[in-house]
């Protein structure tokens, strides 16, 4: 059976089939049998050659995710110069052109947002109708009303109502960059990092290819937003990654995520809700037809419904036949589910492909060897980091919130680079919520602050004055509880 992100099961959320939210440890499909990759066989020798510097920066920020736009944004604000690069069209990175826009809970148990700073600007940039979620006086409430209307909605967890809403992707990205440009930040669009330019142990840039060819970008300090930590791994330092072992972990599944219009969510909870028996019944019909039946969720409006499967599990984020195969069968099983609700759905009849996400949903791929690595022990002690840099709220309420520290976005064995976002150093338990779109806005945020006080004072990221550091990020507007950091401020 599937069990929620916590380790609840799928019944806690009403429904015997939901496994809509983000799971630690989830069921999905994995791949048929066939012949594994064994990797190129032959080799060609390229020529040496001179890369021309496109530019030089302070701060170069590599990947335009959640965490990536936070840091660029951050460090922006201390004066740094700051340049942002992004393979694709867009900013936003799994959050917009991911199609992940369900942006998991900023809130505690008790209803206080805790996730803030970068977290909380940005979402409130966006127009009021791209933004669905539970208005703020009900955050935290355990009231049986507001939770069953919002737990249809993904905004209620363990029956407690939470700040967790879905938003505008297109707003998400538009509002991104007019973000950018507001503080100063460079952006480059459609410019993919291919290799890190390292001296020794230390990183001084990147170099990117596009339409242009290939280029280099000197930086007095990197930030890897990549989520896959290329920059760090092209540079050589270490990193961990499960992805190759065993059993149905979620961090294994990847997929296109879909979603779709001309649906009446309405008509579609009503039904559920008055005929259970039924609601079961056609699960059932959709595993025994299509191999496993996907769950909907309302989007931002009730007319569009957000797909965020199909997991499949035995890919790699990083292969390039893997990813073609993922999002060839991804949209696969769109079209049979699209066929399948038509028929079979209430609410659904009308229902069009509105979009297959642009980009594929890779959701762990490597993480960082840091100073420090978050682990499950810690934060089910309630441990709290001297140098925190902000605040989880907790998978269950039987743990306190958690306190995320700066070593977890510090490389152990590169100078001058930090990192922020899915790929930050946790054990697997931690990722799964460090994953989260808030906590890489959090870290990112962090890393964007980290590296333009190190590019201004010339200091090593790892030794920076870590009081400083939490000084500025509160200034910044992030939630600390760290006994130093309400010195500092
Ligand atoms: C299907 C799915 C469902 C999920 N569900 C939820 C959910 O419900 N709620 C939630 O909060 N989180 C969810 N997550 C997790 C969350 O979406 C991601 O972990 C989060 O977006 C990661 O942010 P990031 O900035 O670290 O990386 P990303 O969002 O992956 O952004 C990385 C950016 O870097 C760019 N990039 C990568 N490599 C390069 C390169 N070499 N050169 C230039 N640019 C590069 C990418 O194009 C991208 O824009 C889900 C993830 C998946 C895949």
């Amino acid at each position: 059976m599937a069990t929620s992100e916590s380790g609840g099961t799928p019944e806690q959320h009403g429904d015997q089939y939901h496994t809509g939210r983000e799971s630690w440890f989830t069921e999905g499909t994995e791949r048929p049998d066939e012949p594994q990759d064994s990797g190129p066989q032959r080799t060609i020798h390229e020529p040496a050659r001179e890369t021309p510097v496109y530019e030089e920066t302070d701060v170069l920020v590599v990947g335009g995710g959640p965490a990536g736009c936070a840091a660029a944004v951050a460090a922006r604000r201390l004066g740094a110069k700051v340049t942002l690069v992004e393979r694709y069209n867009h900013l936003g990175g799994l959050s917009t052109g991911g199609l992940v826009i369900w942006i998991d809970r900023m809130s505690d148990w008790e209803g206080r947002q805790i996730i803030t700073g970068f977290a909380s600007e940005i979402l409130e940039r966006l127009p009021a109708d791209a933004v669905a979620g539970a208005p703020q006086e009900q955050w935290g409430s355990r009231e049986p009303e507001p939770v069953a209307h919002w737990r249809e909605r993904l905004s209620a967890f363990r029956d407690v109502v939470t700040w967790s809403p879905m938003i505008d992707p297109e707003w998400l990205k538009y509002e991104s960059v007019e973000l950018l440009e507001e503080v100063g930040a460079r952006l480059l669009l459609h410019a993919w990092v291919v290799d890190a330019i390292v001296d020794g142990r230390e990183l001084r840039g990147a170099i990117f290819e596009s339409k242009e060819g290939r280029r280099a970008i000197l930086a007095k300090v990197v930030v890897d937003t990549t989520g896959d930590l290329d920059v760090c791994a092209a540079a050589g330092a270490p990193y961990e990654s499960d992805v190759e072992g065993q059993g149905a972990n979620v961090q294994h599944c990847v997929n296109t995520a879909w979603t779709w219009a001309g649906i009446d969510f309405a008509k579609w909870v009503a039904w559920k809700r008055a005929n259970p028996e039924e609601h079961r019944a056609l699960f059932k019909r959709g595993h025994e037809e299509l191999g496993y039946l996907e769950t909907p969720h309302v989007g931002w409006r009730d007319d569009v419904g957000l797909f965020m499967g199909p997991r499949l599990t035995g890919y790699s984020g990083l292969k390039v036949a893997d990813l073609t195969a993922v999002e060839i069968e991804s949209r696969r099983r769109m079209t049979a589910h699209l066929e399948f609700f038509r028929r079979h759905a209430p609410g659904f009849q009308d229902a069009w492909l509105m979009l297959s996400a642009p980009q594929l949903g890779v959701r762990h791929t490597r993480r960082l060897i840091g100073t420090h690595k978050m682990a499950m022990e810690e934060w089910r002690e309630a441990v709290r980091h001297d140098d925190e840099i902000g605040v989880s709220p907790s998978p269950s309420a039987k743990f306190a919130n958690i306190s995320v520290p700066y070593g977890c976005i510090v490389p152990a064995e590169l100078d001058n680079v930090l990192v922020g976002g899915r790929h930050v150093a946790t054990d697997p338990q931690t990722q799964a919520f460090m994953r989260e779109i808030p906590q890489c806005w959090l870290t990112g945020q962090a890393a964007g602050v980290a590296a333009a006080l190190s590019a201004g004072s010339a200091t090593a990221p790892r030794a920076l004055d870590v009081r400083e550091l939490q000084h500025e990020l509160r200034r910044q507007g992030v939630y600390l509880q760290t006994a130093g950091a309400r010195a500092a401020a």
